[in-house]
């Protein structure tokens, strides 16, 4: 069959499937190109959801991955604010909106993303309870902070995660009091493992924020519909006027899975099972970004990236692939942070466990600082904290897998390229 007769349908109007719908175009195919999305709002990028439209310095426009006359100039059919409930994998149709509408696709890409876990605790209905994924979210947040800091008002942040601690920070640049409850030990554990959370800990404690670490939540106390206080099961009561939920995200696979796609194991993450190409179980489906599951073969295992870079390069790399092209997604999983004046960015995958030394190349006390998670001599992670124009070096260390000299790779003077081999 031609371009031109064939359909592609791409479910889910994040970075991904606009990046995606943005690929098949640039590689010159002709066909229909059908993006839906239950958001109402243009395909946008979130990491300013918690850091510069948070905190009031990124313009809404900003946050767009195209303008909304960019759809149209590019013959992509949109369908926003309306949701694909089914897949019929042997007619080969997606159903959605209201009115239950089918469409026939050639090719189907799922890039549906992933959603907030909900604290399963009383209280949680609560008019000043939120999470953070959705531009509306982050409206509604913005201006939470904003009441909160000018009333003296107190937030407490259910999670010491990525979105945790960037809420924290901009809460804390908004004037809020801030207390931060966790189950971990140290903040971004299950990333940076015990060694490194307590520069992020220091950071957060010299701006004035508490943490409350080795506790759950295990109830919001309200009266009238307001939050009053959050209670821990260590019985502590923290005052509190919001409280935001930031305890991870979930991948959104009811759609495959109802469709009988191959999903991949929970204790790899979750998420559609997907092979090199990006492909399910399924040939003629899809997946990229958050909700897809992929074997990297750098670390031997199955993993579930949700970052940004992720869905940037894994939309258009899964384009490809639909059209035939050759594609081998490998990509070292890259993600960044913003939080007050501490920049950071992670390559690699070295999570507790999997590795035997942290080795820390300048000075962690001043922040200004790489840390690499090393096993047996060989890099599988490093992270720059507000050292710049290192990620190249990093990835092609954690890439080439070599035995590296931990003395020199802690050592400034010895230039981070000459240790690749
Ligand atoms: C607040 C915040 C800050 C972040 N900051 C950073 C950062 O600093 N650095 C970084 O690397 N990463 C960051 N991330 C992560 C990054 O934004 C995600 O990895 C990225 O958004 C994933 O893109 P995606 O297209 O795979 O999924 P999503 O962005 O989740 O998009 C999926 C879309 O599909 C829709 N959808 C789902 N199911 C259906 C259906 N059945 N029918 C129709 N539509 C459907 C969803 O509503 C959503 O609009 C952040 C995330 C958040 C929430």
């Amino acid at each position: 069959m031609v371009d031109a007769d064939q359909t592609f349908v791409i479910v889910g109007g994040g970075l991904a499937g606009a990046k995606a719908a943005e690929t098949l175009r640039t590689e010159g195919f002709t066909g229909r190109v059908i993006l839906i999305c239950d958001e109402r709002d243009h395909p946008y990028e979130r990491p300013p959801l918690s850091k510069g439209y948070l905190l009031g310095k990124e313009e809404r426009d900003s946050v767009f991955v195209h303008e909304p006359a960019w759809y149209a100039r590019n013959d992509i059919e949109l369908h926003l604010g309306e949701t694909v409930d089914a897949i019929d994998r042997t007619a080969k149709t997606v159903r959605f909106g209201e009115d239950g509408t089918a469409v026939r696709y050639d090719k189907l890409l799922l890039a549906t993303g992933a959603e907030p876990r909900r604290l399963d605790i009383p209280g949680t209905d609560l008019a000043g309870v939120h999470h953070l994924r959705r531009l509306a979210h982050a409206e509604r947040l913005k201006g939470v902070l904003a009441a909160l800091g000018r009333d003296n008002g107190h937030l407490v942040i259910a999670g010491a995660g990525w979105i945790g601690l960037e809420v924290a920070a901009a809460a804390r640049e908004y004037g809020a009091e801030v207390t931060v409850v966790a189950s971990s030990s140290t903040p971004l554990y299950s990333v940076l493992g015990p060694e490194l959370g307590n520069v992020f800990a220091e950071l957060h404690r010299e701006h004035g924020v508490r943490f409350h670490f080795g506790a759950r939540l295990t109830e919001i106390i309200g009266q009238d519909g307001m939050v009053l206080a959050a209670r821990t099961d260590d019985g502590e009561e923290h005052p509190a006027h919001d409280v935001l939920a930031a305890v991870g995200a979930a991948p959104r696979v009811a759609l495959a899975e109802a469709a009988g796609l191959e999903l991949a194991d929970r204790a790899h993450g979750g998420g559609i099972a997907v092979d090199g190409q990006l492909r399910t179980s399924d040939p003629d489906i899809y997946a990229a970004g958050d909700v897809a599951s992929f074997h990297h073969a750098l670390f031997g295992n199955r993993l579930r990236v949700e970052h940004w870079a992720n869905a940037l390069n894994g939309g258009p790399a899964a384009a490809r692939a639909m059209l035939g092209r050759e594609v081998t997604y490998d990509r070292v999983p890259y993600f960044f942070s913003d939080q007050y004046d501490l920049g950071m960015e992670y390559s690699g995958w070295a999570p507790p466990g999997s590795y035997d030394e942290v080795v820390i190349r300048g000075d962690a006390g001043k922040r200004e600082f790489i840390a690499f998670w090393v096993k047996q001599g060989r890099v599988l992670a490093g992270m720059n904290v507000n050292v710049w124009d290192v990620t190249e070096p990093i990835q092609a260390l954690i890439r080439s897998g070599a035995q590296v000299d931990t003395e020199a790779l802690a050592d400034p003077h010895v230039p981070l390229v000459s240790l690749v081999p």
